[in-house]
């Protein structure tokens, strides 16, 4: 038994709902669980199926991405996260998925419009989408350069407020105060990216839901005076906020 056990399972479950709510097949896709007071994150290892996968295959790294637990290799995209989690203060959980409408959109560069309230009951804004990697950047650390892709795009942003990002010719990132709220966004993001598409396949001229519209159906499940839900259900979620 280590120290490290309770993390490790809170990145397994929420590795596990990744196939469950159809998000990957294979291999594709990781979630970690943060530990700020441990200042390590629990992540999947590269290349292990979910069906596969157990606790103690779960690899617990540093935030110098050292491995401090776990005989297998982490998620080679274990750099990105740890570029978020140094940045996005008070985010405990990060997801990143190839979810087929989202990386559809990512791929066409194209952030997603905010076309319905369900989108804005989760964001108040267009789902952002970064911009292509430059050859430079491809040249050095990758994983690494994604993260502050990441960043870059999330300038002026709160990533609390928009808990998802569509990384360019790529996939998805989604973060929250857990891996299992990590997760939740990255099955929202996949149903707002359905939704849109369809949109637009009605009608290509569909117009954005007016600001007004958005800002109530944000502001009643985020705003300072949020009615949506349970009292307090939601609110641990609320204190993250951009260090740069
Ligand atoms: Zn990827």
């Amino acid at each position: 038994m280590t120290r490290y056990r309770a993390l490790q399972d809170q990145a397994l479950a929420a590795n596990l709902e990744i196939p469950r709510r159809g998000l990957a097949m294979y291999t594709f896709g990781n979630v970690s669980a943060f530990d700020p007071a441990l200042a390590v994150l629990a992540i999947k290892p590269s290349g292990v199926a979910y069906d596969e996968l157990t606790r103690d295959d779960i690899v617990v790294v540093d935030l110098e991405g050292k491995v401090v637990e776990g005989r297998l290799r982490p998620s080679s995209d274990t750099r990105t996260h740890i570029v978020l989690y140094r940045h996005f203060t008070g985010i405990a959980g990060i997801a990143h998925t190839h979810s087929t409408y989202a990386t559809g959109w990512a791929q066409a560069r194209t952030p997603i419009p905010i076309y319905g309230t369900t989108h804005a009951d989760y964001l108040a804004e267009d789902v952002p989408c970064t911009e292509l990697l430059d050859d430079a950047a491809l040249a050095g650390d990758y994983e690494t350069a994604t993260g502050h892709q990441i960043l870059t795009c999330f300038r002026g942003r709160d990533p609390h407020h928009t808990p998802m990002v569509l990384v360019a010719g790529h996939g998805v990132f989604t973060w929250g105060a857990s891996a299992e709220k990590a997760v939740y966004h990255a099955a929202v993001l996949e149903e707002l990216a359905r939704m849109a598409f369809i949109t637009l396949s009605v009608n290509p001229e569909t117009p954005r839901l007016s600001q007004s519209i958005v800002l109530k159906h944000f502001e009643r499940k985020h705003g300072k005076n949020a009615y949506y839900g349970q009292t307090g259900v939601d609110s641990a979620d609320h204190n993250v906020k951009a260090k740069s």
